[in-house]
């Protein structure tokens, strides 16, 4: 690690001030991704902001929208029973990230600012056309997600909350990395008022997308039946130490007709 200054203001527009005021700056959330990579030195911040006292924790809901405070945690959306009761598939997506220590600390927030590629809430986010209010601006869920590790996002812009439409039915189901438990393949699907959406994380090289051959043939019937005899092309796909492109490709049709079968 190298030498860095720490504040922790207490309001979002004291966290803004710090991130502009120089362009070395880094917000701190959980800490799950930003500690480990100061820990390897692969950022040199000069200045960590942590978030934790501006008042971005919470989960409100109307009988339309459910919206996530950015520093919520992985464990209280998992734990909320407005989540568990308005979007299921949600509450279960959080409950299965990584292991007790890494839900308790890490956020909702960093992990969209963070954009990893086999992270799990960009799939919810984009399926159920969420929309992400940042300090100053609200950003659509399509307009967000930009490629792997790569945000809409200024430098020195916070991610307030995250609001959800809540959906008519939707479910998350994932092949999980056994280690980590992050996504090898997790695919969201949502039937609601962004429509009918399928978006799928682990698979794709730049990150989380949407499945438009699976869209269309569920918006004639959202079920699994509909998508049966739908394939995946595996060009384009992630290829590692853990799955080939080809299995991930097999694995979105399975992901999918299982999210499906469970969708509430
Ligand atoms: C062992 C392990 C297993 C994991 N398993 C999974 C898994 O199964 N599924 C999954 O989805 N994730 C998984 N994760 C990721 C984890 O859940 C966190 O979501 C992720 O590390 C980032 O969230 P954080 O709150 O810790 O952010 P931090 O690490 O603090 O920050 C990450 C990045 O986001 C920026 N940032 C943070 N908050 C904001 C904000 N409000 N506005 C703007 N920028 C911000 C920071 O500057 C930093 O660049 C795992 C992590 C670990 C360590």
């Amino acid at each position: 690690m190298y030498d860095f200054a720490y504040q922790k203001p207490g309001s979002v527009a004291d966290a803004v001030k710090a991130l502009g005021a120089d362009p070395e700056a880094k917000a701190l959330a959980g800490g799950q991704t930003f500690i480990p990579v100061l820990k390897q030195r692969l950022n040199k911040p000069s200045v960590v902001v942590d978030l934790a006292k501006a008042g971005l924790s919470g989960i409100t809901a109307t009988a339309t929208t459910l919206t996530i405070g950015a520093t919520t945690t992985h464990a209280a959306i998992a734990a909320s029973a407005e989540v568990q009761a308005k979007i299921p598939g949600l509450a279960e997506m959080a409950s299965w990230i990584g292991d007790v220590a890494v839900r308790h600390r890490g956020t909702m927030g960093g992990s969209l600012a963070n954009n990893d590629p086999a992270a799990c809430y960009p799939a919810a986010v984009l399926a159920l056309g969420a929309t992400i209010t940042t300090d100053r601006r609200s950003i659509a869920a399509d307009d967000f997600f930009q490629g792997m590790f790569t945000t809409a996002l200024h430098p020195d812009e916070i991610i307030t909350a995250i609001a959800f439409p809540v959906p008519e039915k939707s479910a998350y189901e994932k092949f999980r990395n056994p280690a980590s438990r992050y996504a090898i393949v997790g695919v969201f699907v949502a039937k609601g008022p962004a429509g009918v959406r399928v978006a799928i994380t682990g698979a794709g090289q730049g990150g989380v997308f949407r499945h438009a051959a699976m869209e269309q043939a569920l918006a004639k019937s959202f079920s699994a039946e509909a998508i049966a005899g739908i394939t995946t092309p595996a060009e384009g796909l992630n290829g590692d130490i853990h799955a080939s492109a080809e299995y991930r490709a097999h694995l979105i049709g399975v992901m999918a007709k299982r999210a499906l079968a469970k969708a509430k």
